[in-house]
């Protein structure tokens, strides 16, 4: 925690390594002092949790869902997000092992990065939609919700740009 006299009345928090700095104005008591660095952890926390997750962890992900659900048969040769594919949330070359996820999906929830992640390793495995690609995805949980939520965000995309409806 540093105590700034130049601060007056902002709090500020960021991580330096392994330790985490409070910025607080001087002239705060000691129970707003508490009181604000456990609103700041909190709020690091979530940004930490929010944070994309980078082509190494994307990997690693990819890796612990075959284990899980495919016995580790689909081994990809790389695992990355692309800028370039807008109307594809993802897409495998089972050629060359490789697995591109579309970047429009960072920030949905985990489960339908798994789904998606999932899905193309599955490709890795059986081409194509038949019921023997599907049968491999029925022991992941959540496949019908991700796939439900990822129809809703096409529905949604589709939508004419209403005031109050869409934030915009
Ligand atoms: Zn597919």
């Amino acid at each position: 925690m540093r105590r700034s006299s130049r601060r007056r009345r902002t709090v500020s928090a960021y991580r330096e390594g392994d330790r985490t700095v409070v910025l607080i104005p001087a002239r705060m008591s000691e129970a707003e002092e508490q009181r604000w660095v456990s609103v700041m952890l909190d709020k690091l926390a979530a940004q930490e949790s929010k944070r994309v997750l980078g082509d190494t962890e994307l990997s690693e992900r990819a890796q612990r869902l075959s284990a899980q659900y495919f016995d580790g048969r689909a081994r990809p040769a790389s695992v990355r997000w692309v800028t370039n594919q807008n109307t594809r949330w993802g897409s495998c070359t089972p050629s060359e092992g490789s697995i591109r996820l579309s970047h429009r999906l960072q920030g949905m929830p985990e489960y339908v990065v798994d789904y998606v992640l999932l899905h193309e390793l599955a490709h890795l495995l059986v081409p194509g939609h038949g019921p023997r690609f599907w049968r491999l995805l029925e022991s992941y949980p959540r496949t019908e919700r991700a796939k439900g939520y990822l129809e809703g965000v096409v529905a949604a995309d589709r939508l004419p740009h209403l005031p109050g409806v869409r934030g915009e």
